[in-house]
């Protein structure tokens, strides 16, 4: 199977476009300017329902529509194309708009370590034990979800990568902490490297037999955007990655995949199923996540059917996430106690199984927040949200309940109210 961009520029090719009204597929080209948009051959082959693609959860997660961006702003963008402005004025606009679209919630860029003095820009060290690797050649995906919080790195013009490739100095940092125990390689999508490219980086890091290292972690959504990647009957190099798999396992390492689903329509056919089971006869788990957006998951039917599946296929569920604050996070927003109860009703429907998931978990500057819970304190009759901090930069600050003061609008920790005790 040979894979096919479709982006700004070609997506007209698609034949099933013939199903969209011109209307559409000019709002695609407008809103596309603002919101990095690419999706695949398998994409619009294997996942899209193009039937019914207005409300199609993988038409949505691919295709930009107008209503990601506020009315002024789609308007701004339309002008700009009608007049056919210059290159240089229209990309003005919409790095304007861009700038607007929070590119850097939660202060990612301030949890790059240092060794030697320098900076390491391809490295995140937030949580003591683990760090997040950036390879350059990694920072790119087999298609651009709409709601993707990483989105400015794919926007060349921004400037804003945070990527590196010398692994050395990676391994020279984690041999330096030792208290470092997992390196995830995330991006984009590290899958979407060669098996030579990402051999190099894994070859060196086994070689260099840190005692330290206990587990290798990649994030990727190519399960579900190119799952050929892990198909050797279609594919030469797959039989390269899962060799490369397989060689981590059998050095002790833990391998853990950790697989972005965000709807089960995603894990419903053959070729998905077939890599899923391929992966894991190396040994490695796969374990998923994925944010709650309305528009494509935002349904506790939705969830319950998504994670028994991915029990049934052997897959851990692992985390559910609260939508950022970034991009054209208004569309996909839901408030924070929609999210609980939607969590709630989808969990208390599953299996046991699949109650491994922490849920709905907010990743927040200090770490990553688990709403725990809705309640009404019987002496005042207020409500509360019941939070705790299941990740945090301080690891002694985990696992403590604590309570803010309810509001059924919130869409995110910092709008809410620490709750106060008035003696
Ligand atoms: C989520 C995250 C991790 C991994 O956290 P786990 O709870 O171990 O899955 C590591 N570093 C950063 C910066 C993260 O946001
Ligand atoms: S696969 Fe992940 S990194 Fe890539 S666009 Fe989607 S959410 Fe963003």
């Amino acid at each position: 199977m040979r894979f096919i961009t479709y982006n700004t520029k070609n997506f007209r090719k698609i034949e099933y476009l013939r199903y969209l009204s011109e209307d559409v597929k000019n709002e695609i080209a407008i809103v596309s300017k603002v919101i990095p948009f690419k999706t695949n051959n398998y994409v619009v082959d294997y996942l899209i329902d193009w039937d019914n693609y207005q409300d199609d959860p993988i038409y949505i997660l691919n295709f930009p529509n107008r209503h990601m961006l506020r009315e002024e702003q789609y308007e701004m963008v339309r002008r700009g194309v009608e007049q056919k402005l210059a290159e240089k004025d229209l990309y003005k606009i919409i790095n304007e708009i861009r700038m607007g679209l929070n590119p850097h919630p939660a202060q990612q860029i301030t949890n790059i370590p240092k060794l030697n003095g320098e900076n390491l820009k391809g490295l995140q060290h937030k949580y003591q034990d683990i760090v997040l690797f950036f390879p350059t050649q990694g920072q790119s995906c087999h298609a651009h979800c709409t709601f993707c919080f990483r989105w400015p790195q794919f926007t060349k013009e921004l400037d804003l990568q945070f990527s590196m490739r010398e692994i050395d100095k990676v391994i020279a940092y984690i041999r330096e902490h030792e208290y470092i125990h997992e390196i995830l390689f995330t991006g984009g999508d590290p899958m979407i490297m060669s098996p030579v490219t990402l051999n190099r980086y894994i070859s060196e890091i086994l070689d260099a037999e840190l005692d330290n290292l206990e587990v290798i972690r990649f994030g990727t959504k190519a399960l579900s955007y190119w799952p050929f990647t892990f198909l050797p009957a279609f594919n030469e190099e797959a039989e390269q990655m899962l060799s490369m798999f397989k060689r981590i396992v059998d050095r002790g390492i833990h391998l853990s995949i950790m697989a972005h689903f965000n709807h089960y329509v995603e894990l419903d056919n053959e070729i998905v199923q077939e890599a899923i089971s391929n992966i894991r006869l190396t040994g490695a788990q796969i374990r998923t996540q994925s944010p709650i957006l309305k528009h494509i998951n935002n349904s506790s039917e939705v969830w319950a059917r998504m994670w028994n599946d991915q029990v049934n296929l052997g897959l851990v569920p692992y985390y559910m996430f609260v939508e950022r604050e970034t991009g054209p996070f208004e569309y996909f927003q839901i408030t924070l106690q929609e999210a609980y109860q939607i969590y709630t009703d989808a969990i208390r429907s599953t299996g046991s199984l699949a109650k491994t998931l922490t849920g709905p978990v907010m990743s927040a500057s200090n770490g990553k927040v688990q709403v725990m819970g809705i309640v009404e304190n019987p002496l005042d009759g207020n409500k509360y949200f019941m939070m705790q901090y299941v990740r945090h930069r301080d690891y002694k600050q985990t696992y403590k309940p604590f309570f803010m003061q309810y509001d059924e609008n919130a869409t995110w920790v910092d709008q809410l109210n620490q709750m106060r005790v008035n003696r």
